[in-house]
């Protein structure tokens, strides 16, 4: 039996989710199915950076003017989700002079706030910083967690009657008469397949969205980009830090709760299914990241992640997708599918509402987008920031190194009814400090199964394949203390725990 709804979202990232909460407030039914938990794309390997616009404020006005509208709307609606830590833009010796007046000039005439900060100034806002720096230029840039942002969205969509599909993946799209009708779906674990019957499919599914068009045969016409990051075991900064010159690798770091981020690189690729981290890219990262706060050098880094930049098709020129528009588009195919390309984190709301818009001109409908003005249902559910909050709950640590208590875990697993150790990690932070789920995983997963969620059998093939995904992002970041400490893991999974071992 299928089900039937008006719009179905493929994807559950930042804009599928974004989409489902407009829908959900303006009344129209909807599914949305994600193959992998929320955020498990771009969203999730992003830098969780709030843009204030300033990183394309030179080249891109169009995209800056939308990212700072956006952060202002943000700041203002997720307030559990946003850290305003604020931002600098810093100018080292050897840095143009002309891009830092030109910077200062676009800043102006699309209305970024800045002001200019001596270095002495700038160190008294972050010590850490290099000493050496000519000037900084401060900016609305925050710090925002792309995670949380997607289950609020998804939350609204939830408890106003929305369905939501996540672990599964949409195998099919169904065609009559030429019009897309419905989705299959396949279960992650059970290979189950689920049949969606609605009038209008919208493809929000980023780096994947020329597969899902062709499923519907149809085809948009995408640019990939890869950009990998990499994470430390501290916060070396309390603000973001933007080296003031055209964008380029390793030139942002973002303080995101106990960690800093620090990346990024820009690679074409034609596949986000077949992705890797070069050890050169944490290098570069590493090396760029030094230059701007000394410490980074000594630092010890935790894993390395990599994402798909969904940008809009253009030829790609200096051999990277820097200067492809950061702009998004809605292509109605007139097959019943439309689909949204492009864009950004910071603009995902901006995105749903001009989609929604479309679709409601389609169905004749009339009720005028809200979430601008609605702040996210659901945060007062959330500690929010800082970490230190969650010293008030000390009891049962399930998680040392992001002070995860039992209880937490077990409100997470009850209330998703969830199989997955990641979802649980998305919605509580445990395995994402130093140890990065060495010793906190098998511990979630014995409160998992006590609470009768995974069986004994299930549960090793989760472990297994948490395992082999933690592993992907450590592998390029195992030197100094976290190799001695990944030793350590590897023995207690292989030699006690035996997970070297065949079924
Ligand atoms: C390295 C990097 C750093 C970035 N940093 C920033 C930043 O700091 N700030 C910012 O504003 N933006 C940033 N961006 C851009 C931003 O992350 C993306 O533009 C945005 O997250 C895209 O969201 P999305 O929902 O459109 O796509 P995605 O997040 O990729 O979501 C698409 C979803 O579709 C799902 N899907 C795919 N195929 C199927 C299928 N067959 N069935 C079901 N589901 C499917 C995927 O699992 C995925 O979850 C960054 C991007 C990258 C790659």
């Amino acid at each position: 039996m299928s089900i039937k709804t008006d719009v179905i979202i493929i994807g559950g990232g930042a804009t599928g989710c974004g989409i489902a909460r407009d829908l959900a407030l303006r009344g129209v039914p909807h599914y949305l199915v994600e193959k992998g938990d929320f955020a498990s794309g771009a969203t999730g390997a992003c830098h969780g950076l709030l843009h204030s616009g300033g990183r394309y404020v030179v080249k891109d006005s169009e995209s800056a003017r939308e990212c700072i509208s956006e952060n202002a709307i943000l700041r203002r609606i997720a307030r559990k989700c946003v850290e305003t830590t604020g931002g600098l833009f810093i100018r080292l010796p050897g840095d143009s002079k002309r891009y830092r007046d030109e910077f200062l000039a676009s800043c102006d005439e699309i209305g970024i706030e800045t002001e200019v900060l001596s270095p002495s100034k700038a160190l008294d806002l972050v010590p850490g910083l290099n000493p050496a720096l000519e000037e900084a230029i401060s900016v609305p840039d925050c710090s925002i967690d792309p995670f949380r942002l997607c289950m609020l969205n998804a939350y609204t969509s939830r408890h106003r009657g929305g369905g939501i599909l996540t672990h599964h993946e949409v195998v099919e799209i169904i065609q009559e008469k030429g019009q897309c009708v419905g989705i299959k779906a396949r279960e992650r674990l059970t290979s189950q397949i689920k049949e969606i019957r609605g009038r209008v499919i919208i493809n929000a599914a980023g780096a994947w969205g020329d597969k899902i068009a062709r499923l519907g045969g149809t085809s948009v016409p995408m640019s990939l980009s890869k950009g990998s990051l990499i994470v430390t075991n501290h916060r070396l900064t309390n603000m973001v830090i933007n080296r003031l010159r055209p964008p380029s690798d390793g030139d942002i770091i973002v303080p995101n709760e106990a960690v800093c981020l620090a990346g990024t690189t820009s690679i074409p690729v034609s596949d986000p299914d077949m992705l890797e981290i070069d050890p050169a890219e944490v290098d570069i990262v590493a090396t760029q990241a030094e230059q701007m706060v000394p410490g980074f050098g000594s630092t010890r880094l935790i894993r390395a992640y990599t994402g798909v930049r969904p940008l809009l098709m253009a030829p790609v020129q200096n051999g990277d997708g820097r200067s492809i528009s950061r702009g998004f588009q809605i292509i109605e195919h007139g097959n019943g599918m439309f689909s949204i390309l492009g864009g950004k984190l910071t603009t995902y709301r901006l995105m749903a509402e001009k989609t929604v818009d479309v679709v409601m001109t389609h169905f004749g409908l009339k009720a005028a987008c809200r979430t601008a003005e609605l702040p996210l249902e659901g945060q007062d559910e959330l500690s929010g920031y800082p970490l230190s909050k969650r010293l008030s709950s000390m009891d049962d640590i399930v998680c040392e190194c992001e002070l995860v208590t039992r209880q937490s875990v077990e409100h997470a697993v009850n209330a998703m009814a969830t199989q997955y150790v990641g979802d649980i990690q998305h919605r509580t932070r445990l395995g994402m400090g130093p140890c990065q789920g060495g010793f906190c995983t098998y511990r979630a997963l014995g409160i998992m199964q006590e609470l009768g969620r995974v069986s004994p059998e299930v549960s090793i093939s989760v472990l297994k394949e948490f395992l082999q995904r933690r592993f992907k992002g450590i592998r390029p970041a195992l030197w100094g203390d976290q190799l001695r400490e990944e030793q350590l893991i590897e023995s207690l999974y292989l030699g006690i725990l035996n997970m070297g071992s065949k079924p």
